[in-house]
Parts: C-alpha cells; sequence; structure tokens
C-alpha cells in the first residue's frame, strides 16, 4: 500500500521551504494554499533581507514605553488601533509576559541560533534548487543616526557570539557605501553584519515552488481552501476542501495570520496576531547611485534592498486586525525617504505598493514542534518580521521533526502549553 501524504496547508515562504525539506527526506508532498499562486500573501513583496544581524525579539523591557507611545499615537513607526479587539489583548498580555529582560535574551537567542542556522540551510536549498543567482551574501549594514545609539547597539550585538557584528564609524561607512553619502548628515554610523544576505523572497520562492513541482516531488494545488479537518482519537485523519477530503500521515500548519482560524475548532488557538507592513518597489534608472549593500535605517524604522532591477523600502508595524487598505499617508513617508535619498537613481513614476500582515508572536520566535492533542498535527508559524531570514532552517528542523529524526537545533521554538516545541 502507498504512503498516505503529508499535507501541507500554506504555500508563503514557510510552507514550501517546508515542503522542500520534506521532499528532500524522500517524501510525497501535497501543498494547498487559497491562493493562485505560491507567495501571494505576506511573502509577496517583504523587504527580502536575510537579516541575521537583525534576530532579536521585540519583547524587551524598553518594548514597554515603545508599546504606551504607540498606543498614544506618539510613534512614528508603530501603530496600535482595534483597541476593542480581544485577541490583540491577549496577545498584549502574553508580549508584556516576555518583556524580562531574562525572557527576552532567552527569546532573542532562540532567533539569533535560528537565523544563522538558516541563511546556512537556505544557501544549500538555493544550490539544490540552481537558485543561487537570486540571492546575495555580502552582509548588511544597520544604521543609526545618534552615536549613543550606535554604541548601545554595538556593546549588545559584542554580548551575543550568535550575531558578531561590526561597528563603523562614519568615515567608515560611506567608505564602504558610498551611495550613502548623499544623506551623510544623518548618520553617525553604522553595524555591519556580514552573516546577513538579500534577495526577493517572492521570486525565491515561486522558483523553489515551480522546481519541486516539475522534480514531481511535490504537488501544489491552488485556489484550494481548506475548510477543517476529520479526526479521531487524536489524530488528524484528513484535511476537508468543502466536500473534498484528502487523507494525509501528517498535517502542517504554514497558515501564517490565518492559523488560529484553523485551528479554533481543534481547540486551541496560537497566539499569533497581524502585524501591518508597507512596501514600495521602484524601478531602476541609474543602479551605481544605489547602495550595494541592504540596510535598516533604525532611526526612520526603514528597510531598503535592491534586487531584481527594482529597489525595495519597507516600513511601519501597525496593530490594526487583518485590514489591508493603503492609505496615501503611508505611502507618502515612502515616496518622500525614497524622493529625497535616492531620487535620481529611480524612475519615481514606476513604482506599486503594497501591504503585508506579519504572523507575529508575542515572544517573537515562530511556534515550531507537534501539537501536543494530536499524534500528527504540527506547525511552522509565525514568523513575524524574520520569515524570509529563518524559512529554510525552520523546514528543515520541521521535516526532522515530522520524520523521527532529531532535529538539528534544539529550543529555538516560542512556548504554549498545546505545543510540543523544537
Ligand atoms: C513590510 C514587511 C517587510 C518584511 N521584511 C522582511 C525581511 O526583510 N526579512 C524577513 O526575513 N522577513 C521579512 N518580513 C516577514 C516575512 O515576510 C514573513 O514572516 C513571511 O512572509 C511569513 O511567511 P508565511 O509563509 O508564514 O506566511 P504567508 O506568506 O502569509 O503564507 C501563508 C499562506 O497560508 C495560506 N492559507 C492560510 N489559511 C489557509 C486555508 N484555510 N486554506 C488554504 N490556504 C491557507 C495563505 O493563503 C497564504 O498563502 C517582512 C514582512 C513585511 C510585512
Amino acid at each position: 500500500m502507498t504512503q498516505q501524504p503529508i499535507v501541507i496547508i500554506g504555500a508563503g515562504v514557510i510552507g514550501v521551504m517546508s515542503a522542500q525539506a520534506l521532499a528532500a527526506l524522500g517524501h510525497r508532498v501535497i501543498v494547498l494554499d487559497r491562493e493562485p499562486g505560491p507567495a501571494q500573501l505576506c511573502s509577496r513583496a517583504n523587504a527580502g533581507i536575510i537579516a541575521v544581524g537583525d534576530a532579536q525579539s521585540w519583547a524587551a523591557p524598553e518594548a514597554i514605553l515603545t508599546l504606551m507611545r504607540a498606543m498614544a499615537g506618539r510613534e512614528p513607526g508603530v501603530r496600535v488601533t482595534r483597541l476593542g479587539d480581544p485577541a490583540l489583548w491577549r496577545w498584549g498580555l502574553a508580549f508584556l509576559r516576555n518583556c524580562t529582560r531574562a525572557r527576552h535574551d532567552a527569546n532573542t537567542d532562540r532567533l539569533a541560533r535560528l537565523s544563522a542556522f538558516s541563511r546556512e540551510t537556505l544557501r544549500a536549498v538555493a544550490q539544490d534548487l540552481g537558485l543561487e543567482d537570486l540571492l546575495r551574501h555580502d552582509g548588511g549594514l544597520y544604521l543609526y543616526s545618534d552615536a549613543e545609539d550606535l554604541a548601545h547597539a554595538a556593546g549588545a550585538h559584542g554580548a551575543n557570539s550568535a550575531q558578531p557584528m561590526d561597528a563603523l564609524d562614519r568615515a567608515a561607512l560611506f567608505d564602504r557605501e558610498g551611495a550613502l553619502a548623499l544623506a551623510q548628515d544623518r548618520f553617525a554610523g553604522a553595524l555591519f553584519s556580514k552573516r546577513d544576505s538579500v534577495g526577493d523572497c517572492h521570486v525565491f520562492t515561486k522558483g523553489a515552488a515551480q522546481d519541486l513541482a516539475t522534480r514531481g516531488s511535490v504537488t501544489f494545488r491552488y485556489d484550494s481552501e481548506v475548510s477543517g479537518f476529520d479526526t479521531a482519537d487524536g489524530h488528524i485523519r484528513a484535511v476537508r476542501l468543502g466536500d473534498e477530503v484528502i487523507t494525509a500521515q501528517h498535517v502542517l500548519l504554514a497558515t501564517g495570520v490565518e492559523t488560529p482560524d484553523l485551528t479554533r475548532p481543534l481547540g486551541f488557538a496560537p497566539l499569533i496576531y497581524p502585524v501591518k507592513g508597507y512596501s514600495g518597489t521602484w524601478a531602476l534608472r541609474d543602479p551605481a547611485r544605489l547602495p550595494a549593500l541592504p540596510y535598516i535605517d533604525e532611526a526612520a524604522h526603514l528597510a531598503v534592498a535592491v534586487y531584481g532591477g527594482q529597489l525595495r523600502v519597507t516600513a511601519f508595524a501597525e496593530f490594526a486586525g487583518r485590514d489591508r487598505s493603503l492609505p496615501s499617508h503611508r505611502i507618502a513617508v515612502l515616496k518622500d525617504y525614497v524622493t529625497r535619498n535616492f531620487g535620481s537613481a529611480v524612475d519615481l513614476d514606476r513604482v506599486t505598493f503594497w501591504t503585508g500582515l506579519r504572523p507575529t508572536t508575542p515572544a517573537g520566535p515562530p511556534y515550531l514542534g507537534r501539537v501536543r492533542r494530536y499524534d500528527n498535527l504540527w506547525i511552522n508559524a509565525g514568523h513575524g518580521t524574520l520569515g524570509w531570514t529563518t524559512s529554510a532552517g525552520c523546514g528543515a528542523l520541521i521535516a526532522q521533526a515530522m520524520t523521527g529524526d532529531t532535529p538539528e537545533l534544539r529550543n529555538v521554538s516560542a512556548r504554549a502549553r498545546w505545543l510540543d516545541p523544537i
């Protein structure tokens, strides 16, 4: 008798990288997604930075003040609306519990190890799939306007051996990245993370899905919405698509912000809240005037990267439920930044704007492991700001756990009562 397939729900970067890892271990995999193709939601137009240097939990003692300022509308990059949303309050209370120094350090350590491992795994996956040309591995910059903030960040990273960073003063920064000279008065210096990489998450995920489908190791079914599950005695027997039933050996949830919708009828609800972000993507005119390295402008709360003949700028963290509107005042901030800093390097009229909902856990690390009350239900969701960074590593780890191997890393998942975490 042929073995039933492993069913993955979700064809974002997390679902596709999980499928790749399971297929590499010799398993038959079906990936289901409601959208008409891979990487159509949060994995669509993110910044594209494999941001090993940025792998830290938002939940920290200092974050309490930031959250209060955001609720009062006094934090430019962060906004909290929908204060009547019970899901936001449940998430917020759990976030506050993670804001102690000890928990912040433990969660940051998980993210840092996961990110560093994942970056190396992604390089190997890219090689296996023939997609190396879509990635660059020259490092990334974290720019600071204030010398004290820079010194503080350098100290914090110096203490964390999983994230070695070089501090660059203003002269060293402009020496390395001449395209930033226009804005030289704004920056005091930068941290350089040599382990950062960059590439278009959507193009990569699409390429990976195509390759896996062509090889025949993974079947992708789009326009396919999972409506529920058939269960018996702590086992998921089948996945339901309306009237259609697909029996499964194992089921993996890679469903981003929508994960709680599917799991509530199963008796548990992961604390994954949508944190809305925006991006603008401009066609290039003169690439020589643009930075070669991706960077995060820490004062402006913006990420900037160039690849595939385009400049992409992303910004903002809004706690606004599942609202996907593109208000003009947000777009204006992105346009203004690009016009001031790179106006002569891009075609200001050839631009597209996008918004995505980061699936964010209160602790920072994703939920990665087996759901305790079912012997064959697994989760790989809640990757927040770092889903592209951690995708290949999380795919490899969940595939190892699902097939009975010892995962190469342990103690990297967020904790929850319903989860047997990796
Ligand atoms: C502005 C912005 C910038 C970012 N920049 C970076 C960055 O530079 N580096 C980085 O590492 N990360 C970045 N991220 C984060 C990253 O994009 C996400 O963490 C990642 O895309 C999440 O991937 P996912 O596969 O979990 O979710 P998604 O891509 O949203 O995929 C989930 C999929 O599940 C499907 N689905 C859900 N429910 C069902 C159902 N019932 N039936 C069928 N299908 C279903 C959905 O259709 C969807 O396709 C950024 C995010 C934003 C918003």
